[in-house]
Order: structure tokens, then sequence, then C-alpha cells
């Protein structure tokens, strides 16, 4: 059990949430998923039908949105939405959601105030920049666009679900565009992240040389 926070950032795709979720099992600690934190505000401002270039709208939206995490399952409102969040159309929403800066002011507030305690592996795209400048291990994933698109679309079709490869590796491309040009807590590696490309690396590999920096932070 480890007490103190580890922070993951990285682009879309890139692994972050496999590796945060096998490192938390293996080190006694929970895994805080801040993506889904912000596709569950754009699912919430999608079936309420809000415009998000009204700030009075978003504020509205924002002061009734409660998430909640069961183990892998995540709820808005009391309303399971684990997969609800997860479609290419929730993705897109997301990320221009996510560069308004009322959103990140309220996650980043819900994020510090459940993270204050230790003991967790928060991943997203800001945490070791903005949500957690402090955490002692910070760890920038990257790589190549092709290569996580490739992830993605054998994920899909494991899952038995049509996907469209080119179509992929463009939402890919246009998601790390936004997160990177945004002018609210953009997408950047903190200053003193470790970066990992892990293109040509396998998920035990990446969780392997984040563990060896968990240890060392540790002793
Ligand atoms: O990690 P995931 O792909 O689920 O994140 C969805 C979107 O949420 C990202 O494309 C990004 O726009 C936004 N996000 C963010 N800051 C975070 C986590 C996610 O802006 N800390």
């Amino acid at each position: 059990m480890r007490t103190f926070n580890i922070a993951i950032d990285g682009t879309s795709g890139v692994g972050k949430s496999s590796a945060a979720d096998l490192l938390a099992q293996a080190n006694g600690m929970i895994h805080l998923d801040t993506g889904a934190m912000y596709r569950c505000v754009a699912l919430a401002m999608k079936q309420a039908g809000v415009n998000p270039d009204c700030p009075e709208e978003v504020s509205r939206v924002l002061d009734t949105v409660r998430i909640r995490f069961l183990g892998k399952r995540v709820y808005l409102n009391d309303q399971e939405v684990t997969d609800a969040i997860r479609t290419s159309e929730i993705s897109n929403l997301t990320s221009r959601v996510a560069a308004l800066p009322a959103v990140r002011k309220a996650m980043t507030s819900l994020q510090q105030q459940t993270t204050a305690a230790g003991g967790y592996i928060v991943d997203g795209r800001d945490i070791g920049s903005v949500v957690l400048p402090q955490a002692p291990v910070k760890i920038f994933l990257s790589a190549r666009p092709e290569a996580r698109a490739r992830r993605r679309y054998d994920e899909y079709r494991q899952k038995g679900i049509e996907a469209d490869y080119s179509q992929i590796l463009e939402d890919i491309q246009k998601r790390d565009w936004q997160d990177s040009h945004r002018s609210t807590a953009p997408l950047v590696k903190a200053g003193d992240a470790v970066e990992i490309d892990t293109s040509d690396m396998t998920l035990d590999q990446v969780t392997a040389a984040i563990q060896r920096l968990i240890d060392a932070a540790g002793k």
C-alpha cells in the first residue's frame, strides 16, 4: 500500500488507463480515471441539451453532475454510463467540453479533494502539471498516433465491434490537437515527469517500467 499519489498523463489511446488499473491493483492503490469524469460531464451536457458556448447553461449542468465509480463501473447521477461515455461521439464532445475553464475548475477541485489523503493513481492530461504538481511519481506516456489507432482498432475488433482504422486515426489526431492547443491546462509533459514512449512496448513492459519508478520513490 502506497500512501503517496501517482500522476500518469498522456495522449488519447496511449494505454494510461490499462496501466493505471494494473498498477493500482499491484500497489494496493485506487485508480482515478479523470478522463471518465470529463466524459461524464460531456454526456450530462448532451443529455441536458446544453450549448457549450453558454457559460450559464454549463454551470447549471456542473452543479447537478454527480460522478461515482464502483469498481470499473461509472455512474452519472445514479445512472450507469460505463459504455455510454465511451462512444466516439462522446469522445469528441469531451475534448471540446474539457477545454471550458469552468469545467476544468470544477473537475480539478473534485480530483484534488478526492485524492487529498493519498494512495491514488490518477490518469489524465494535466495531473502532473495542474492537479497534483507535488506528486512524487509523474509519468508521461506517449506513442505514435498510428500505434494508438491500431490498438484501439484491435480492441474494438476483439469486442466484435465494427471499426474503421482511418476514422479512428483521424479522431485520435483531432483529439491530440484539441487537447494540446486549448488555453486552460493543455496536455503538456510536466517538467519533472518521466516520459515513456510505449509505441513498441507491451502493456506488461509499460507497467514494469512504471513500477520501477514507484519502487524507487517508495524507498
Ligand atoms: O482519457 P480519456 O481519453 O478518457 O479522456 C477523454 C478526454 O477528456 C480527453 O480527450 C481530454 O479532452 C479530456 N481530459 C482532460 N483532462 C484530463 C483527462 C481527460 O482534458 N485530466
